[in-house]
């Protein structure tokens, strides 16, 4: 089955980078350090970058972070990288924005919680001076609703409606509804306070897999807003990465979401790293997207011998990521080069002719050779203890043949 083409029309400009339409789905990504933190926070917005994030949101929640803003971006700038960064505001981004006017002009794009600045109160000037200050600057916003910190008076008062129904809703479908309602009407307001409508970007996170999907599909359906898609809180290691995927394919699958994040709690001392490299995964296993050369590799079984070939994709992958921030600039096309690595020639050969370049490694009780297929053709036979350098002399020569800029 295909996917679906894009849902949302409106097209927003982050940074140079566009969001929605028919443009590529953006990976984006979050810093866990103190943004007051100048050097810390500008070596992970350099290491998100080089691992692909194509915009990356920092925390401002301070004034000595907003202060701190405007030398990140510089310093960013001083060591070339152009990645848009956009501000996290909860509570004062008002006080915040206006205080700081080099904050302001230096962010690519506001991120703004209706739950927590006023929207549905008896006043939203706080929503409202974020708005003034985005029209001031040209920036975009992202009104992001989080169901941690959605509207209560909204919530209250969609509950008291329910519950005067013959026949009311569940408080579940409720909550789901209060979060799409407090996106399209914080939208609204924006553009009632000026706001262009190709200037917003929506998002509704929650936690739970089935009600992320029913809520993106609601909201999908409700506006032409470009969507930020993500899993809130998706958690730890696999249990993060699982959720995240199994939430976002069938909505990706369908058309929806024009920029992605992967919310994982890191590991202590953990690489941040991690979370843009799972977004370019899911964007890649669905065909959306291709970032980097892919790695066929067989699980192993009784038949293989060792770990050795476990640890020969292993390297091959890493060495395939590793190469690919020069191979952008000199090998355009090699991130859809497909390797396969295998641990016998039960599949090994067959896997290996599917792959632009494959090689099955000996298994128990078969000769203590490597067969390498590239392009479905029988290459040659590598033998010996340089088998995995060989192997990778062997793809440097195909991309550099294959995919010449
Ligand atoms: S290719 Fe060979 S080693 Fe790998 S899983 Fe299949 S039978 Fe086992």
């Amino acid at each position: 089955m295909a996917v679906k083409a894009r849902r949302q029309a409106v097209v927003a400009d982050v940074g140079g980078v566009k969001v929605g339409g028919n443009h590529p789905i953006v990976v984006q990504s979050m810093t866990n350090t103190d943004t007051c933190d100048v050097p810390a926070t500008v070596n992970q917005v350099m290491a998100l970058a080089r691992a692909g994030s194509e915009l990356v949101r920092i925390t401002v929640n301070t004034e000595q972070a907003a202060a701190a803003v405007p030398k990140i971006v510089e310093t960013l700038d001083k060591f070339g990288v152009r990645v848009p960064i956009i501000g996290d505001f909860h509570y004062n981004g008002h006080i915040l924005l206006k205080k700081y006017p080099d904050c302001a002009r230096a962010l690519a794009k506001y991120r703004i919680n209706p739950g927590n600045a006023n929207i549905g109160r008896k006043t939203d000037e706080n929503f409202r001076t974020m708005i003034e200050v985005a029209i001031e600057n040209n920036r975009p916003v992202r009104i992001g609703v989080n169901w941690g910190s959605l509207d209560q008076a909204l919530l209250t008062r969609m509950m008291d409606e329910n519950s005067r129904l013959p026949e009311p809703k569940e408080a579940r479908e409720v909550m789901m509804d209060a979060i799409v309602v407090s996106a399209v009407d914080s939208a609204k307001a924006a553009e009632s306070h000026g706001m262009a409508h190709d200037k917003i970007i929506l998002s509704a996170k929650v936690s739970g897999v089935q009600d992320l999907i029913d809520v993106y599909r609601a909201l999908a359906d409700a506006c032409d807003y470009p969507l930020h898609l993500g899993l809130t809180e998706a958690g730890m290691g696999n249990k993060g990465i699982v959720a995240t995927t199994a939430a976002l394919a069938p909505l990706l699958q369908e058309g929806i979401g024009d920029t992605i994040r992967t919310s994982l709690t890191p590991a202590p001392n953990g690489d941040r790293t991690e979370e843009v490299i799972v977004s370019q995964q899911i964007l890649q296993s669905l065909g959306i997207r291709s970032f980097t050369p892919q790695v066929t590799a067989c699980p192993g079984c009784g038949r293989t011998t060792s770990t050795f070939f476990q640890e020969m994709a292993d390297e091959i992958q890493t060495y395939l990521r590793n190469q690919m921030p020069q191979w952008k600039q000199t090998n355009p096309g090699v991130e859809t080069m497909k390797v396969a690595v295998m641990g016998c020639i039960v599949n090994g050969p067959g896997e290996s002719k599917h792959s632009n370049i494959g090689i099955s490694l000996p298994g128990t009780f078969e000769e203590p050779k490597a067969p390498v297929y590239v392009d479905g053709r029988l290459m040659t036979t590598l033998k010996g203890n340089q088998i995995v350098s060989e192997f990778i002399g062997i793809l440097n020569d195909y991309v550099s043949s294959h995919y010449a800029g």
